[in-house]
């Protein structure tokens, strides 16, 4: 096990300010162009591919340092160059951890290179779990997946939704239901591969902000995968069910529901990064603006009012990134979160993100108003980091729950 350490070692940080530079000098100056055109910034993911950053190597070794600090310090530098361009490059991350996470070795070796295609042809993957119904409440979750015994074959049917690379996805890994009385434990993946009839985008929605990342609906009529395209395969299915079917009797056939808000306890400090990599953008400039703006013949920032307002939003920041490192320390060494600091991380760095970036905009007075200045752009990005991978208010819910151990709603 790795101790927990706040001082990244030589070669992360020779990372970071490798990723830092491609954030600076590739990212930032195409941040503009990609939110107005409402578009997938392909240029700018092969840009990342040809250079290493958009790919399954990068992407593992950070995942798998056992520091824990390799996502949260990558995810921060990328998102500090913009929010909607860096998720276009690491939505298809958060894919292929779902194959990491419960594929058989073959499962992810076969699907996880078609995410990423190559960097001559490069390719997105999506991860599909929300739906119109059950965006908090994923136990609602109503997309349907039968298996079909004679053609060793998995019928899929059901409407996903806010699926970030949805329907533009090369590989698109869908969580559907496969025994309804068990809510959430009912709940299985598949990969639904290149070309399948049946996939196909629905809307696609003009948003606040992370302009730059492609979100739409994914529509399964009758799509047809393999049994191979079941995550995990068919067994370890069948034995998880019948464990599950074992509790739910044990607990008087209550639905098991909700269980799901917790499950992704160990991937929220990487969300929490990218708030922090969007906080540490406005700030920055806003302590620029406050030193250059002169108002009454003094800088702004001659001011207590602005400057106390600037220590504010770097004690939150770096205490924001603090709780990030504990939890993915935590996760990435297998420490059990006793007190839920995975959702802890992400609520108090994604609330700080969008404090942060509100009171740039402030000191940034009418300029930071105006697309002429990043922060405008940055506050309408903050404002996702509350919502995705479960809303401030359900992060609450699983810290309230764990600390208490009661059934609190
Ligand atoms: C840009 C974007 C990208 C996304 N990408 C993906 C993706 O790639 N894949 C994917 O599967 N999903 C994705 N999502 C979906 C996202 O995870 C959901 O939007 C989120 O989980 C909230 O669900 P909802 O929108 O249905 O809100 P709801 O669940 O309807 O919540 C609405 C409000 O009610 C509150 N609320 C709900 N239940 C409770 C409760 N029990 N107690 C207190 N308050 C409560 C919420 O906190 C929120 O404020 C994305 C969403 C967006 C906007």
């Amino acid at each position: 096990m790795a101790e927990f350490t706040m001082e990244l070692n030589d070669e992360q940080k020779e990372v970071r300010d490798w990723l830092h530079g491609f954030a600076a000098d590739v990212i930032r100056p195409a941040a503009a162009e990609w939110d107005e055109r409402e578009e997938t910034p392909w240029p700018v993911i092969q840009e990342a591919a040809k250079v290493g950053i958009y790919s399954l190597d990068f992407y593992a070794q950070q995942y798998f340092d056992p520091t824990g600090l390799g996502i949260p310090m990558a995810m921060e530098e990328l998102f500090w160059g913009d929010a909607g361009i860096a998720l276009s490059i690491v939505g298809t991350g958060l894919a292929a951890v779902g194959v990491l996470a419960n594929g058989t070795e073959e499962q992810i070796g076969t699907w996880i290179p078609q995410m990423y295609g190559d960097q001559n042809d490069v390719k997105v993957a999506a991860f599909c779990s929300s739906e119109p119904d059950a965006g908090s409440d994923v136990a609602s979750m109503r997309t349907r997946a039968v298996y079909d015994e004679a053609k060793d074959e998995w019928v899929i049917n059901g409407t996903k939704t806010w699926a970030t690379n949805g329907g533009i996805a090369n590989v698109h890994v869908v969580v559907a239901v496969v025994d309804p009385d068990l809510g959430s434990k009912g709940h299985a993946s598949f990969i639904v591969p290149p070309g399948t009839p049946g996939l196909a985008q629905g809307q696609k929605f003009k948003k606040h902000g992370i302009r730059a990342s492609h979100t739409a609906e994914v529509v399964l009529d009758d799509v047809r995968v393999p049994g191979s395209c079941l995550l995990g395969g068919k067994e370890r299915l069948d034995e998880r069910l019948a464990r599950a079917r074992e509790r739910a009797k044990a607990s008087g056939g209550e639905r098991v529901k909700n269980a799901a808000m917790a499950t992704f306890e160990a991937s929220r400090p990487a969300v929490g990064a990218m708030a922090v990599g969007t906080a540490r953008a406005a700030y920055e400039v806003a302590l620029d603006y406050a030193t250059t703006r002169e108002q009454f013949g003094r800088p702004i920032i001659d001011n207590q009012g602005v400057a106390f307002q600037l220590a504010d939003m770097r004690t939150q920041i770096d205490a924001a990134r603090l709780l990030v490192w504990r939890a993915s320390w935590m996760a990435v060494n297998g420490k059990r979160f006793t007190a839920a600091e995975g959702s802890m991380s992400k609520l108090f760095a994604s609330e700080t993100a969008k404090k942060v970036t509100a009171q740039a905009v402030q000191i940034l007075g009418g300029n930071g108003y105006t697309r002429e200045y990043p922060v405008e752009r940055m506050h309408r990005d903050a404002a996702i980091y509350t919502i995705f991978e479960g809303t401030s208010e359900i992060q609450r819910l699983v810290i309230a729950r764990t600390l208490s151990g009661m059934p609190i709603r």
